[in-house]
Formats: C-alpha cells, structure tokens, sequence
C-alpha cells in the first residue's frame, strides 16, 4: 500500500473544549503524520463552498452555522492508505454508531458536533487539502 494523503478537520466542538491535542495523539496512533496544520476561522463562503456537495441537504444551513461557529484545525494527514486508515479512527458520522476506541466515539457531541471531518477518498482530498493549503506549507 502506497503512502498517501488525506484531509482532516478539528471542528469547533472540539477546539471549544481544547481538544486539539487529544485529537490528533489519537490520529498519530493510528499511523497518520500530521505533515501540515493551522488554527484558522473559517469564513461563511469558505463553510459552504468546502461543504458545496451538501447544499441540498436538510441540515447544511445548521452545518455552516456550526462550522463557522469557533476555530478549526485544518490538517493534511498522511500514511499509509491515509483515507481509509482517518475515516477508521474518526468512526461513524453518527457517535451512537461509531465504534469503541473511534475519535467520535470517544469525544463527538451529536451527528453534526462529531469532532472531526475526513476526506472520503483520494480524489476528494486532494480538492480539499488545495482548497486550504498551498503545496509548499506541506512539509512531511
Ligand atoms: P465529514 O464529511 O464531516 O467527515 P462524514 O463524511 O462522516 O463527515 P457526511 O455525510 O459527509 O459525513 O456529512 C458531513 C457532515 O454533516 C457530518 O460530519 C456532520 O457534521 C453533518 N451531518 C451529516 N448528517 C447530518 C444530519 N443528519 N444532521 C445534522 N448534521 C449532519
Ligand atoms: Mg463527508
């Protein structure tokens, strides 16, 4: 398995209860290196251009409003088969479905305050990790 990128996201619920640390101890744990990070506040037209694919969605107002609601860490993780490996240690969207030992488990709020956000494939999370870092603020 080829080494390869992902896109990560420490939403506000965490950064608000000082979690970042916690967090991203669980995602080196797992096998990923956290090869570019910042602390920024998210703009509204950021929010719903980053989460454009959920416009139509019931929840995306809700969504914007939360994103945008404190600080995030944005991140580019990188590992071995990185996407699958982030998406296994954040668990399921919904904590009540996520498994023991998963980010979400252990730290998520509800559905939408669920700690994290990870890309969910390769093609994905080279548009993401472009609409937030250049390539040369990624170092591994
Ligand atoms: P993410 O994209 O943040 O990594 P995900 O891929 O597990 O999460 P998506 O279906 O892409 O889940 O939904 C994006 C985000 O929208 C979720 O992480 C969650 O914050 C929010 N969300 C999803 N479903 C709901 C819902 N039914 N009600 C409220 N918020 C939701
Ligand atoms: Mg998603």
């Amino acid at each position: 398995m080829a080494t390869t990128r992902t896109f990560s996201i420490i939403k506000p619920d965490a950064t608000r209860r000082n979690l970042t640390g916690a967090v991203t101890k669980m995602l080196e744990d797992a096998g990923l290196r956290v090869v570019a990070s910042k602390r920024i506040r998210m703009t509204r037209e950021q929010a719903e251009g980053f989460y454009a694919v959920h416009r139509e969605r019931p929840f995306f107002g809700e969504l914007v409003d939360f994103m945008i609601s404190g600080p995030v860490v944005v991140q580019v993780l990188e590992g071995e088969d990185a996407v699958r490996r982030n998406r296994e240690v954040m668990g399921a969207t919904n904590p009540n479905d996520a498994d023991e030992g998963t980010i979400r488990k252990t730290f998520a709020e509800s559905i939408e305050a669920n700690t994290v956000h990870g890309s969910d494939s390769d093609e994905n999370a080279a548009t993401e990790i472009a609409f937030f870092f250049k390539e040369d603020e990624i170092t591994g």
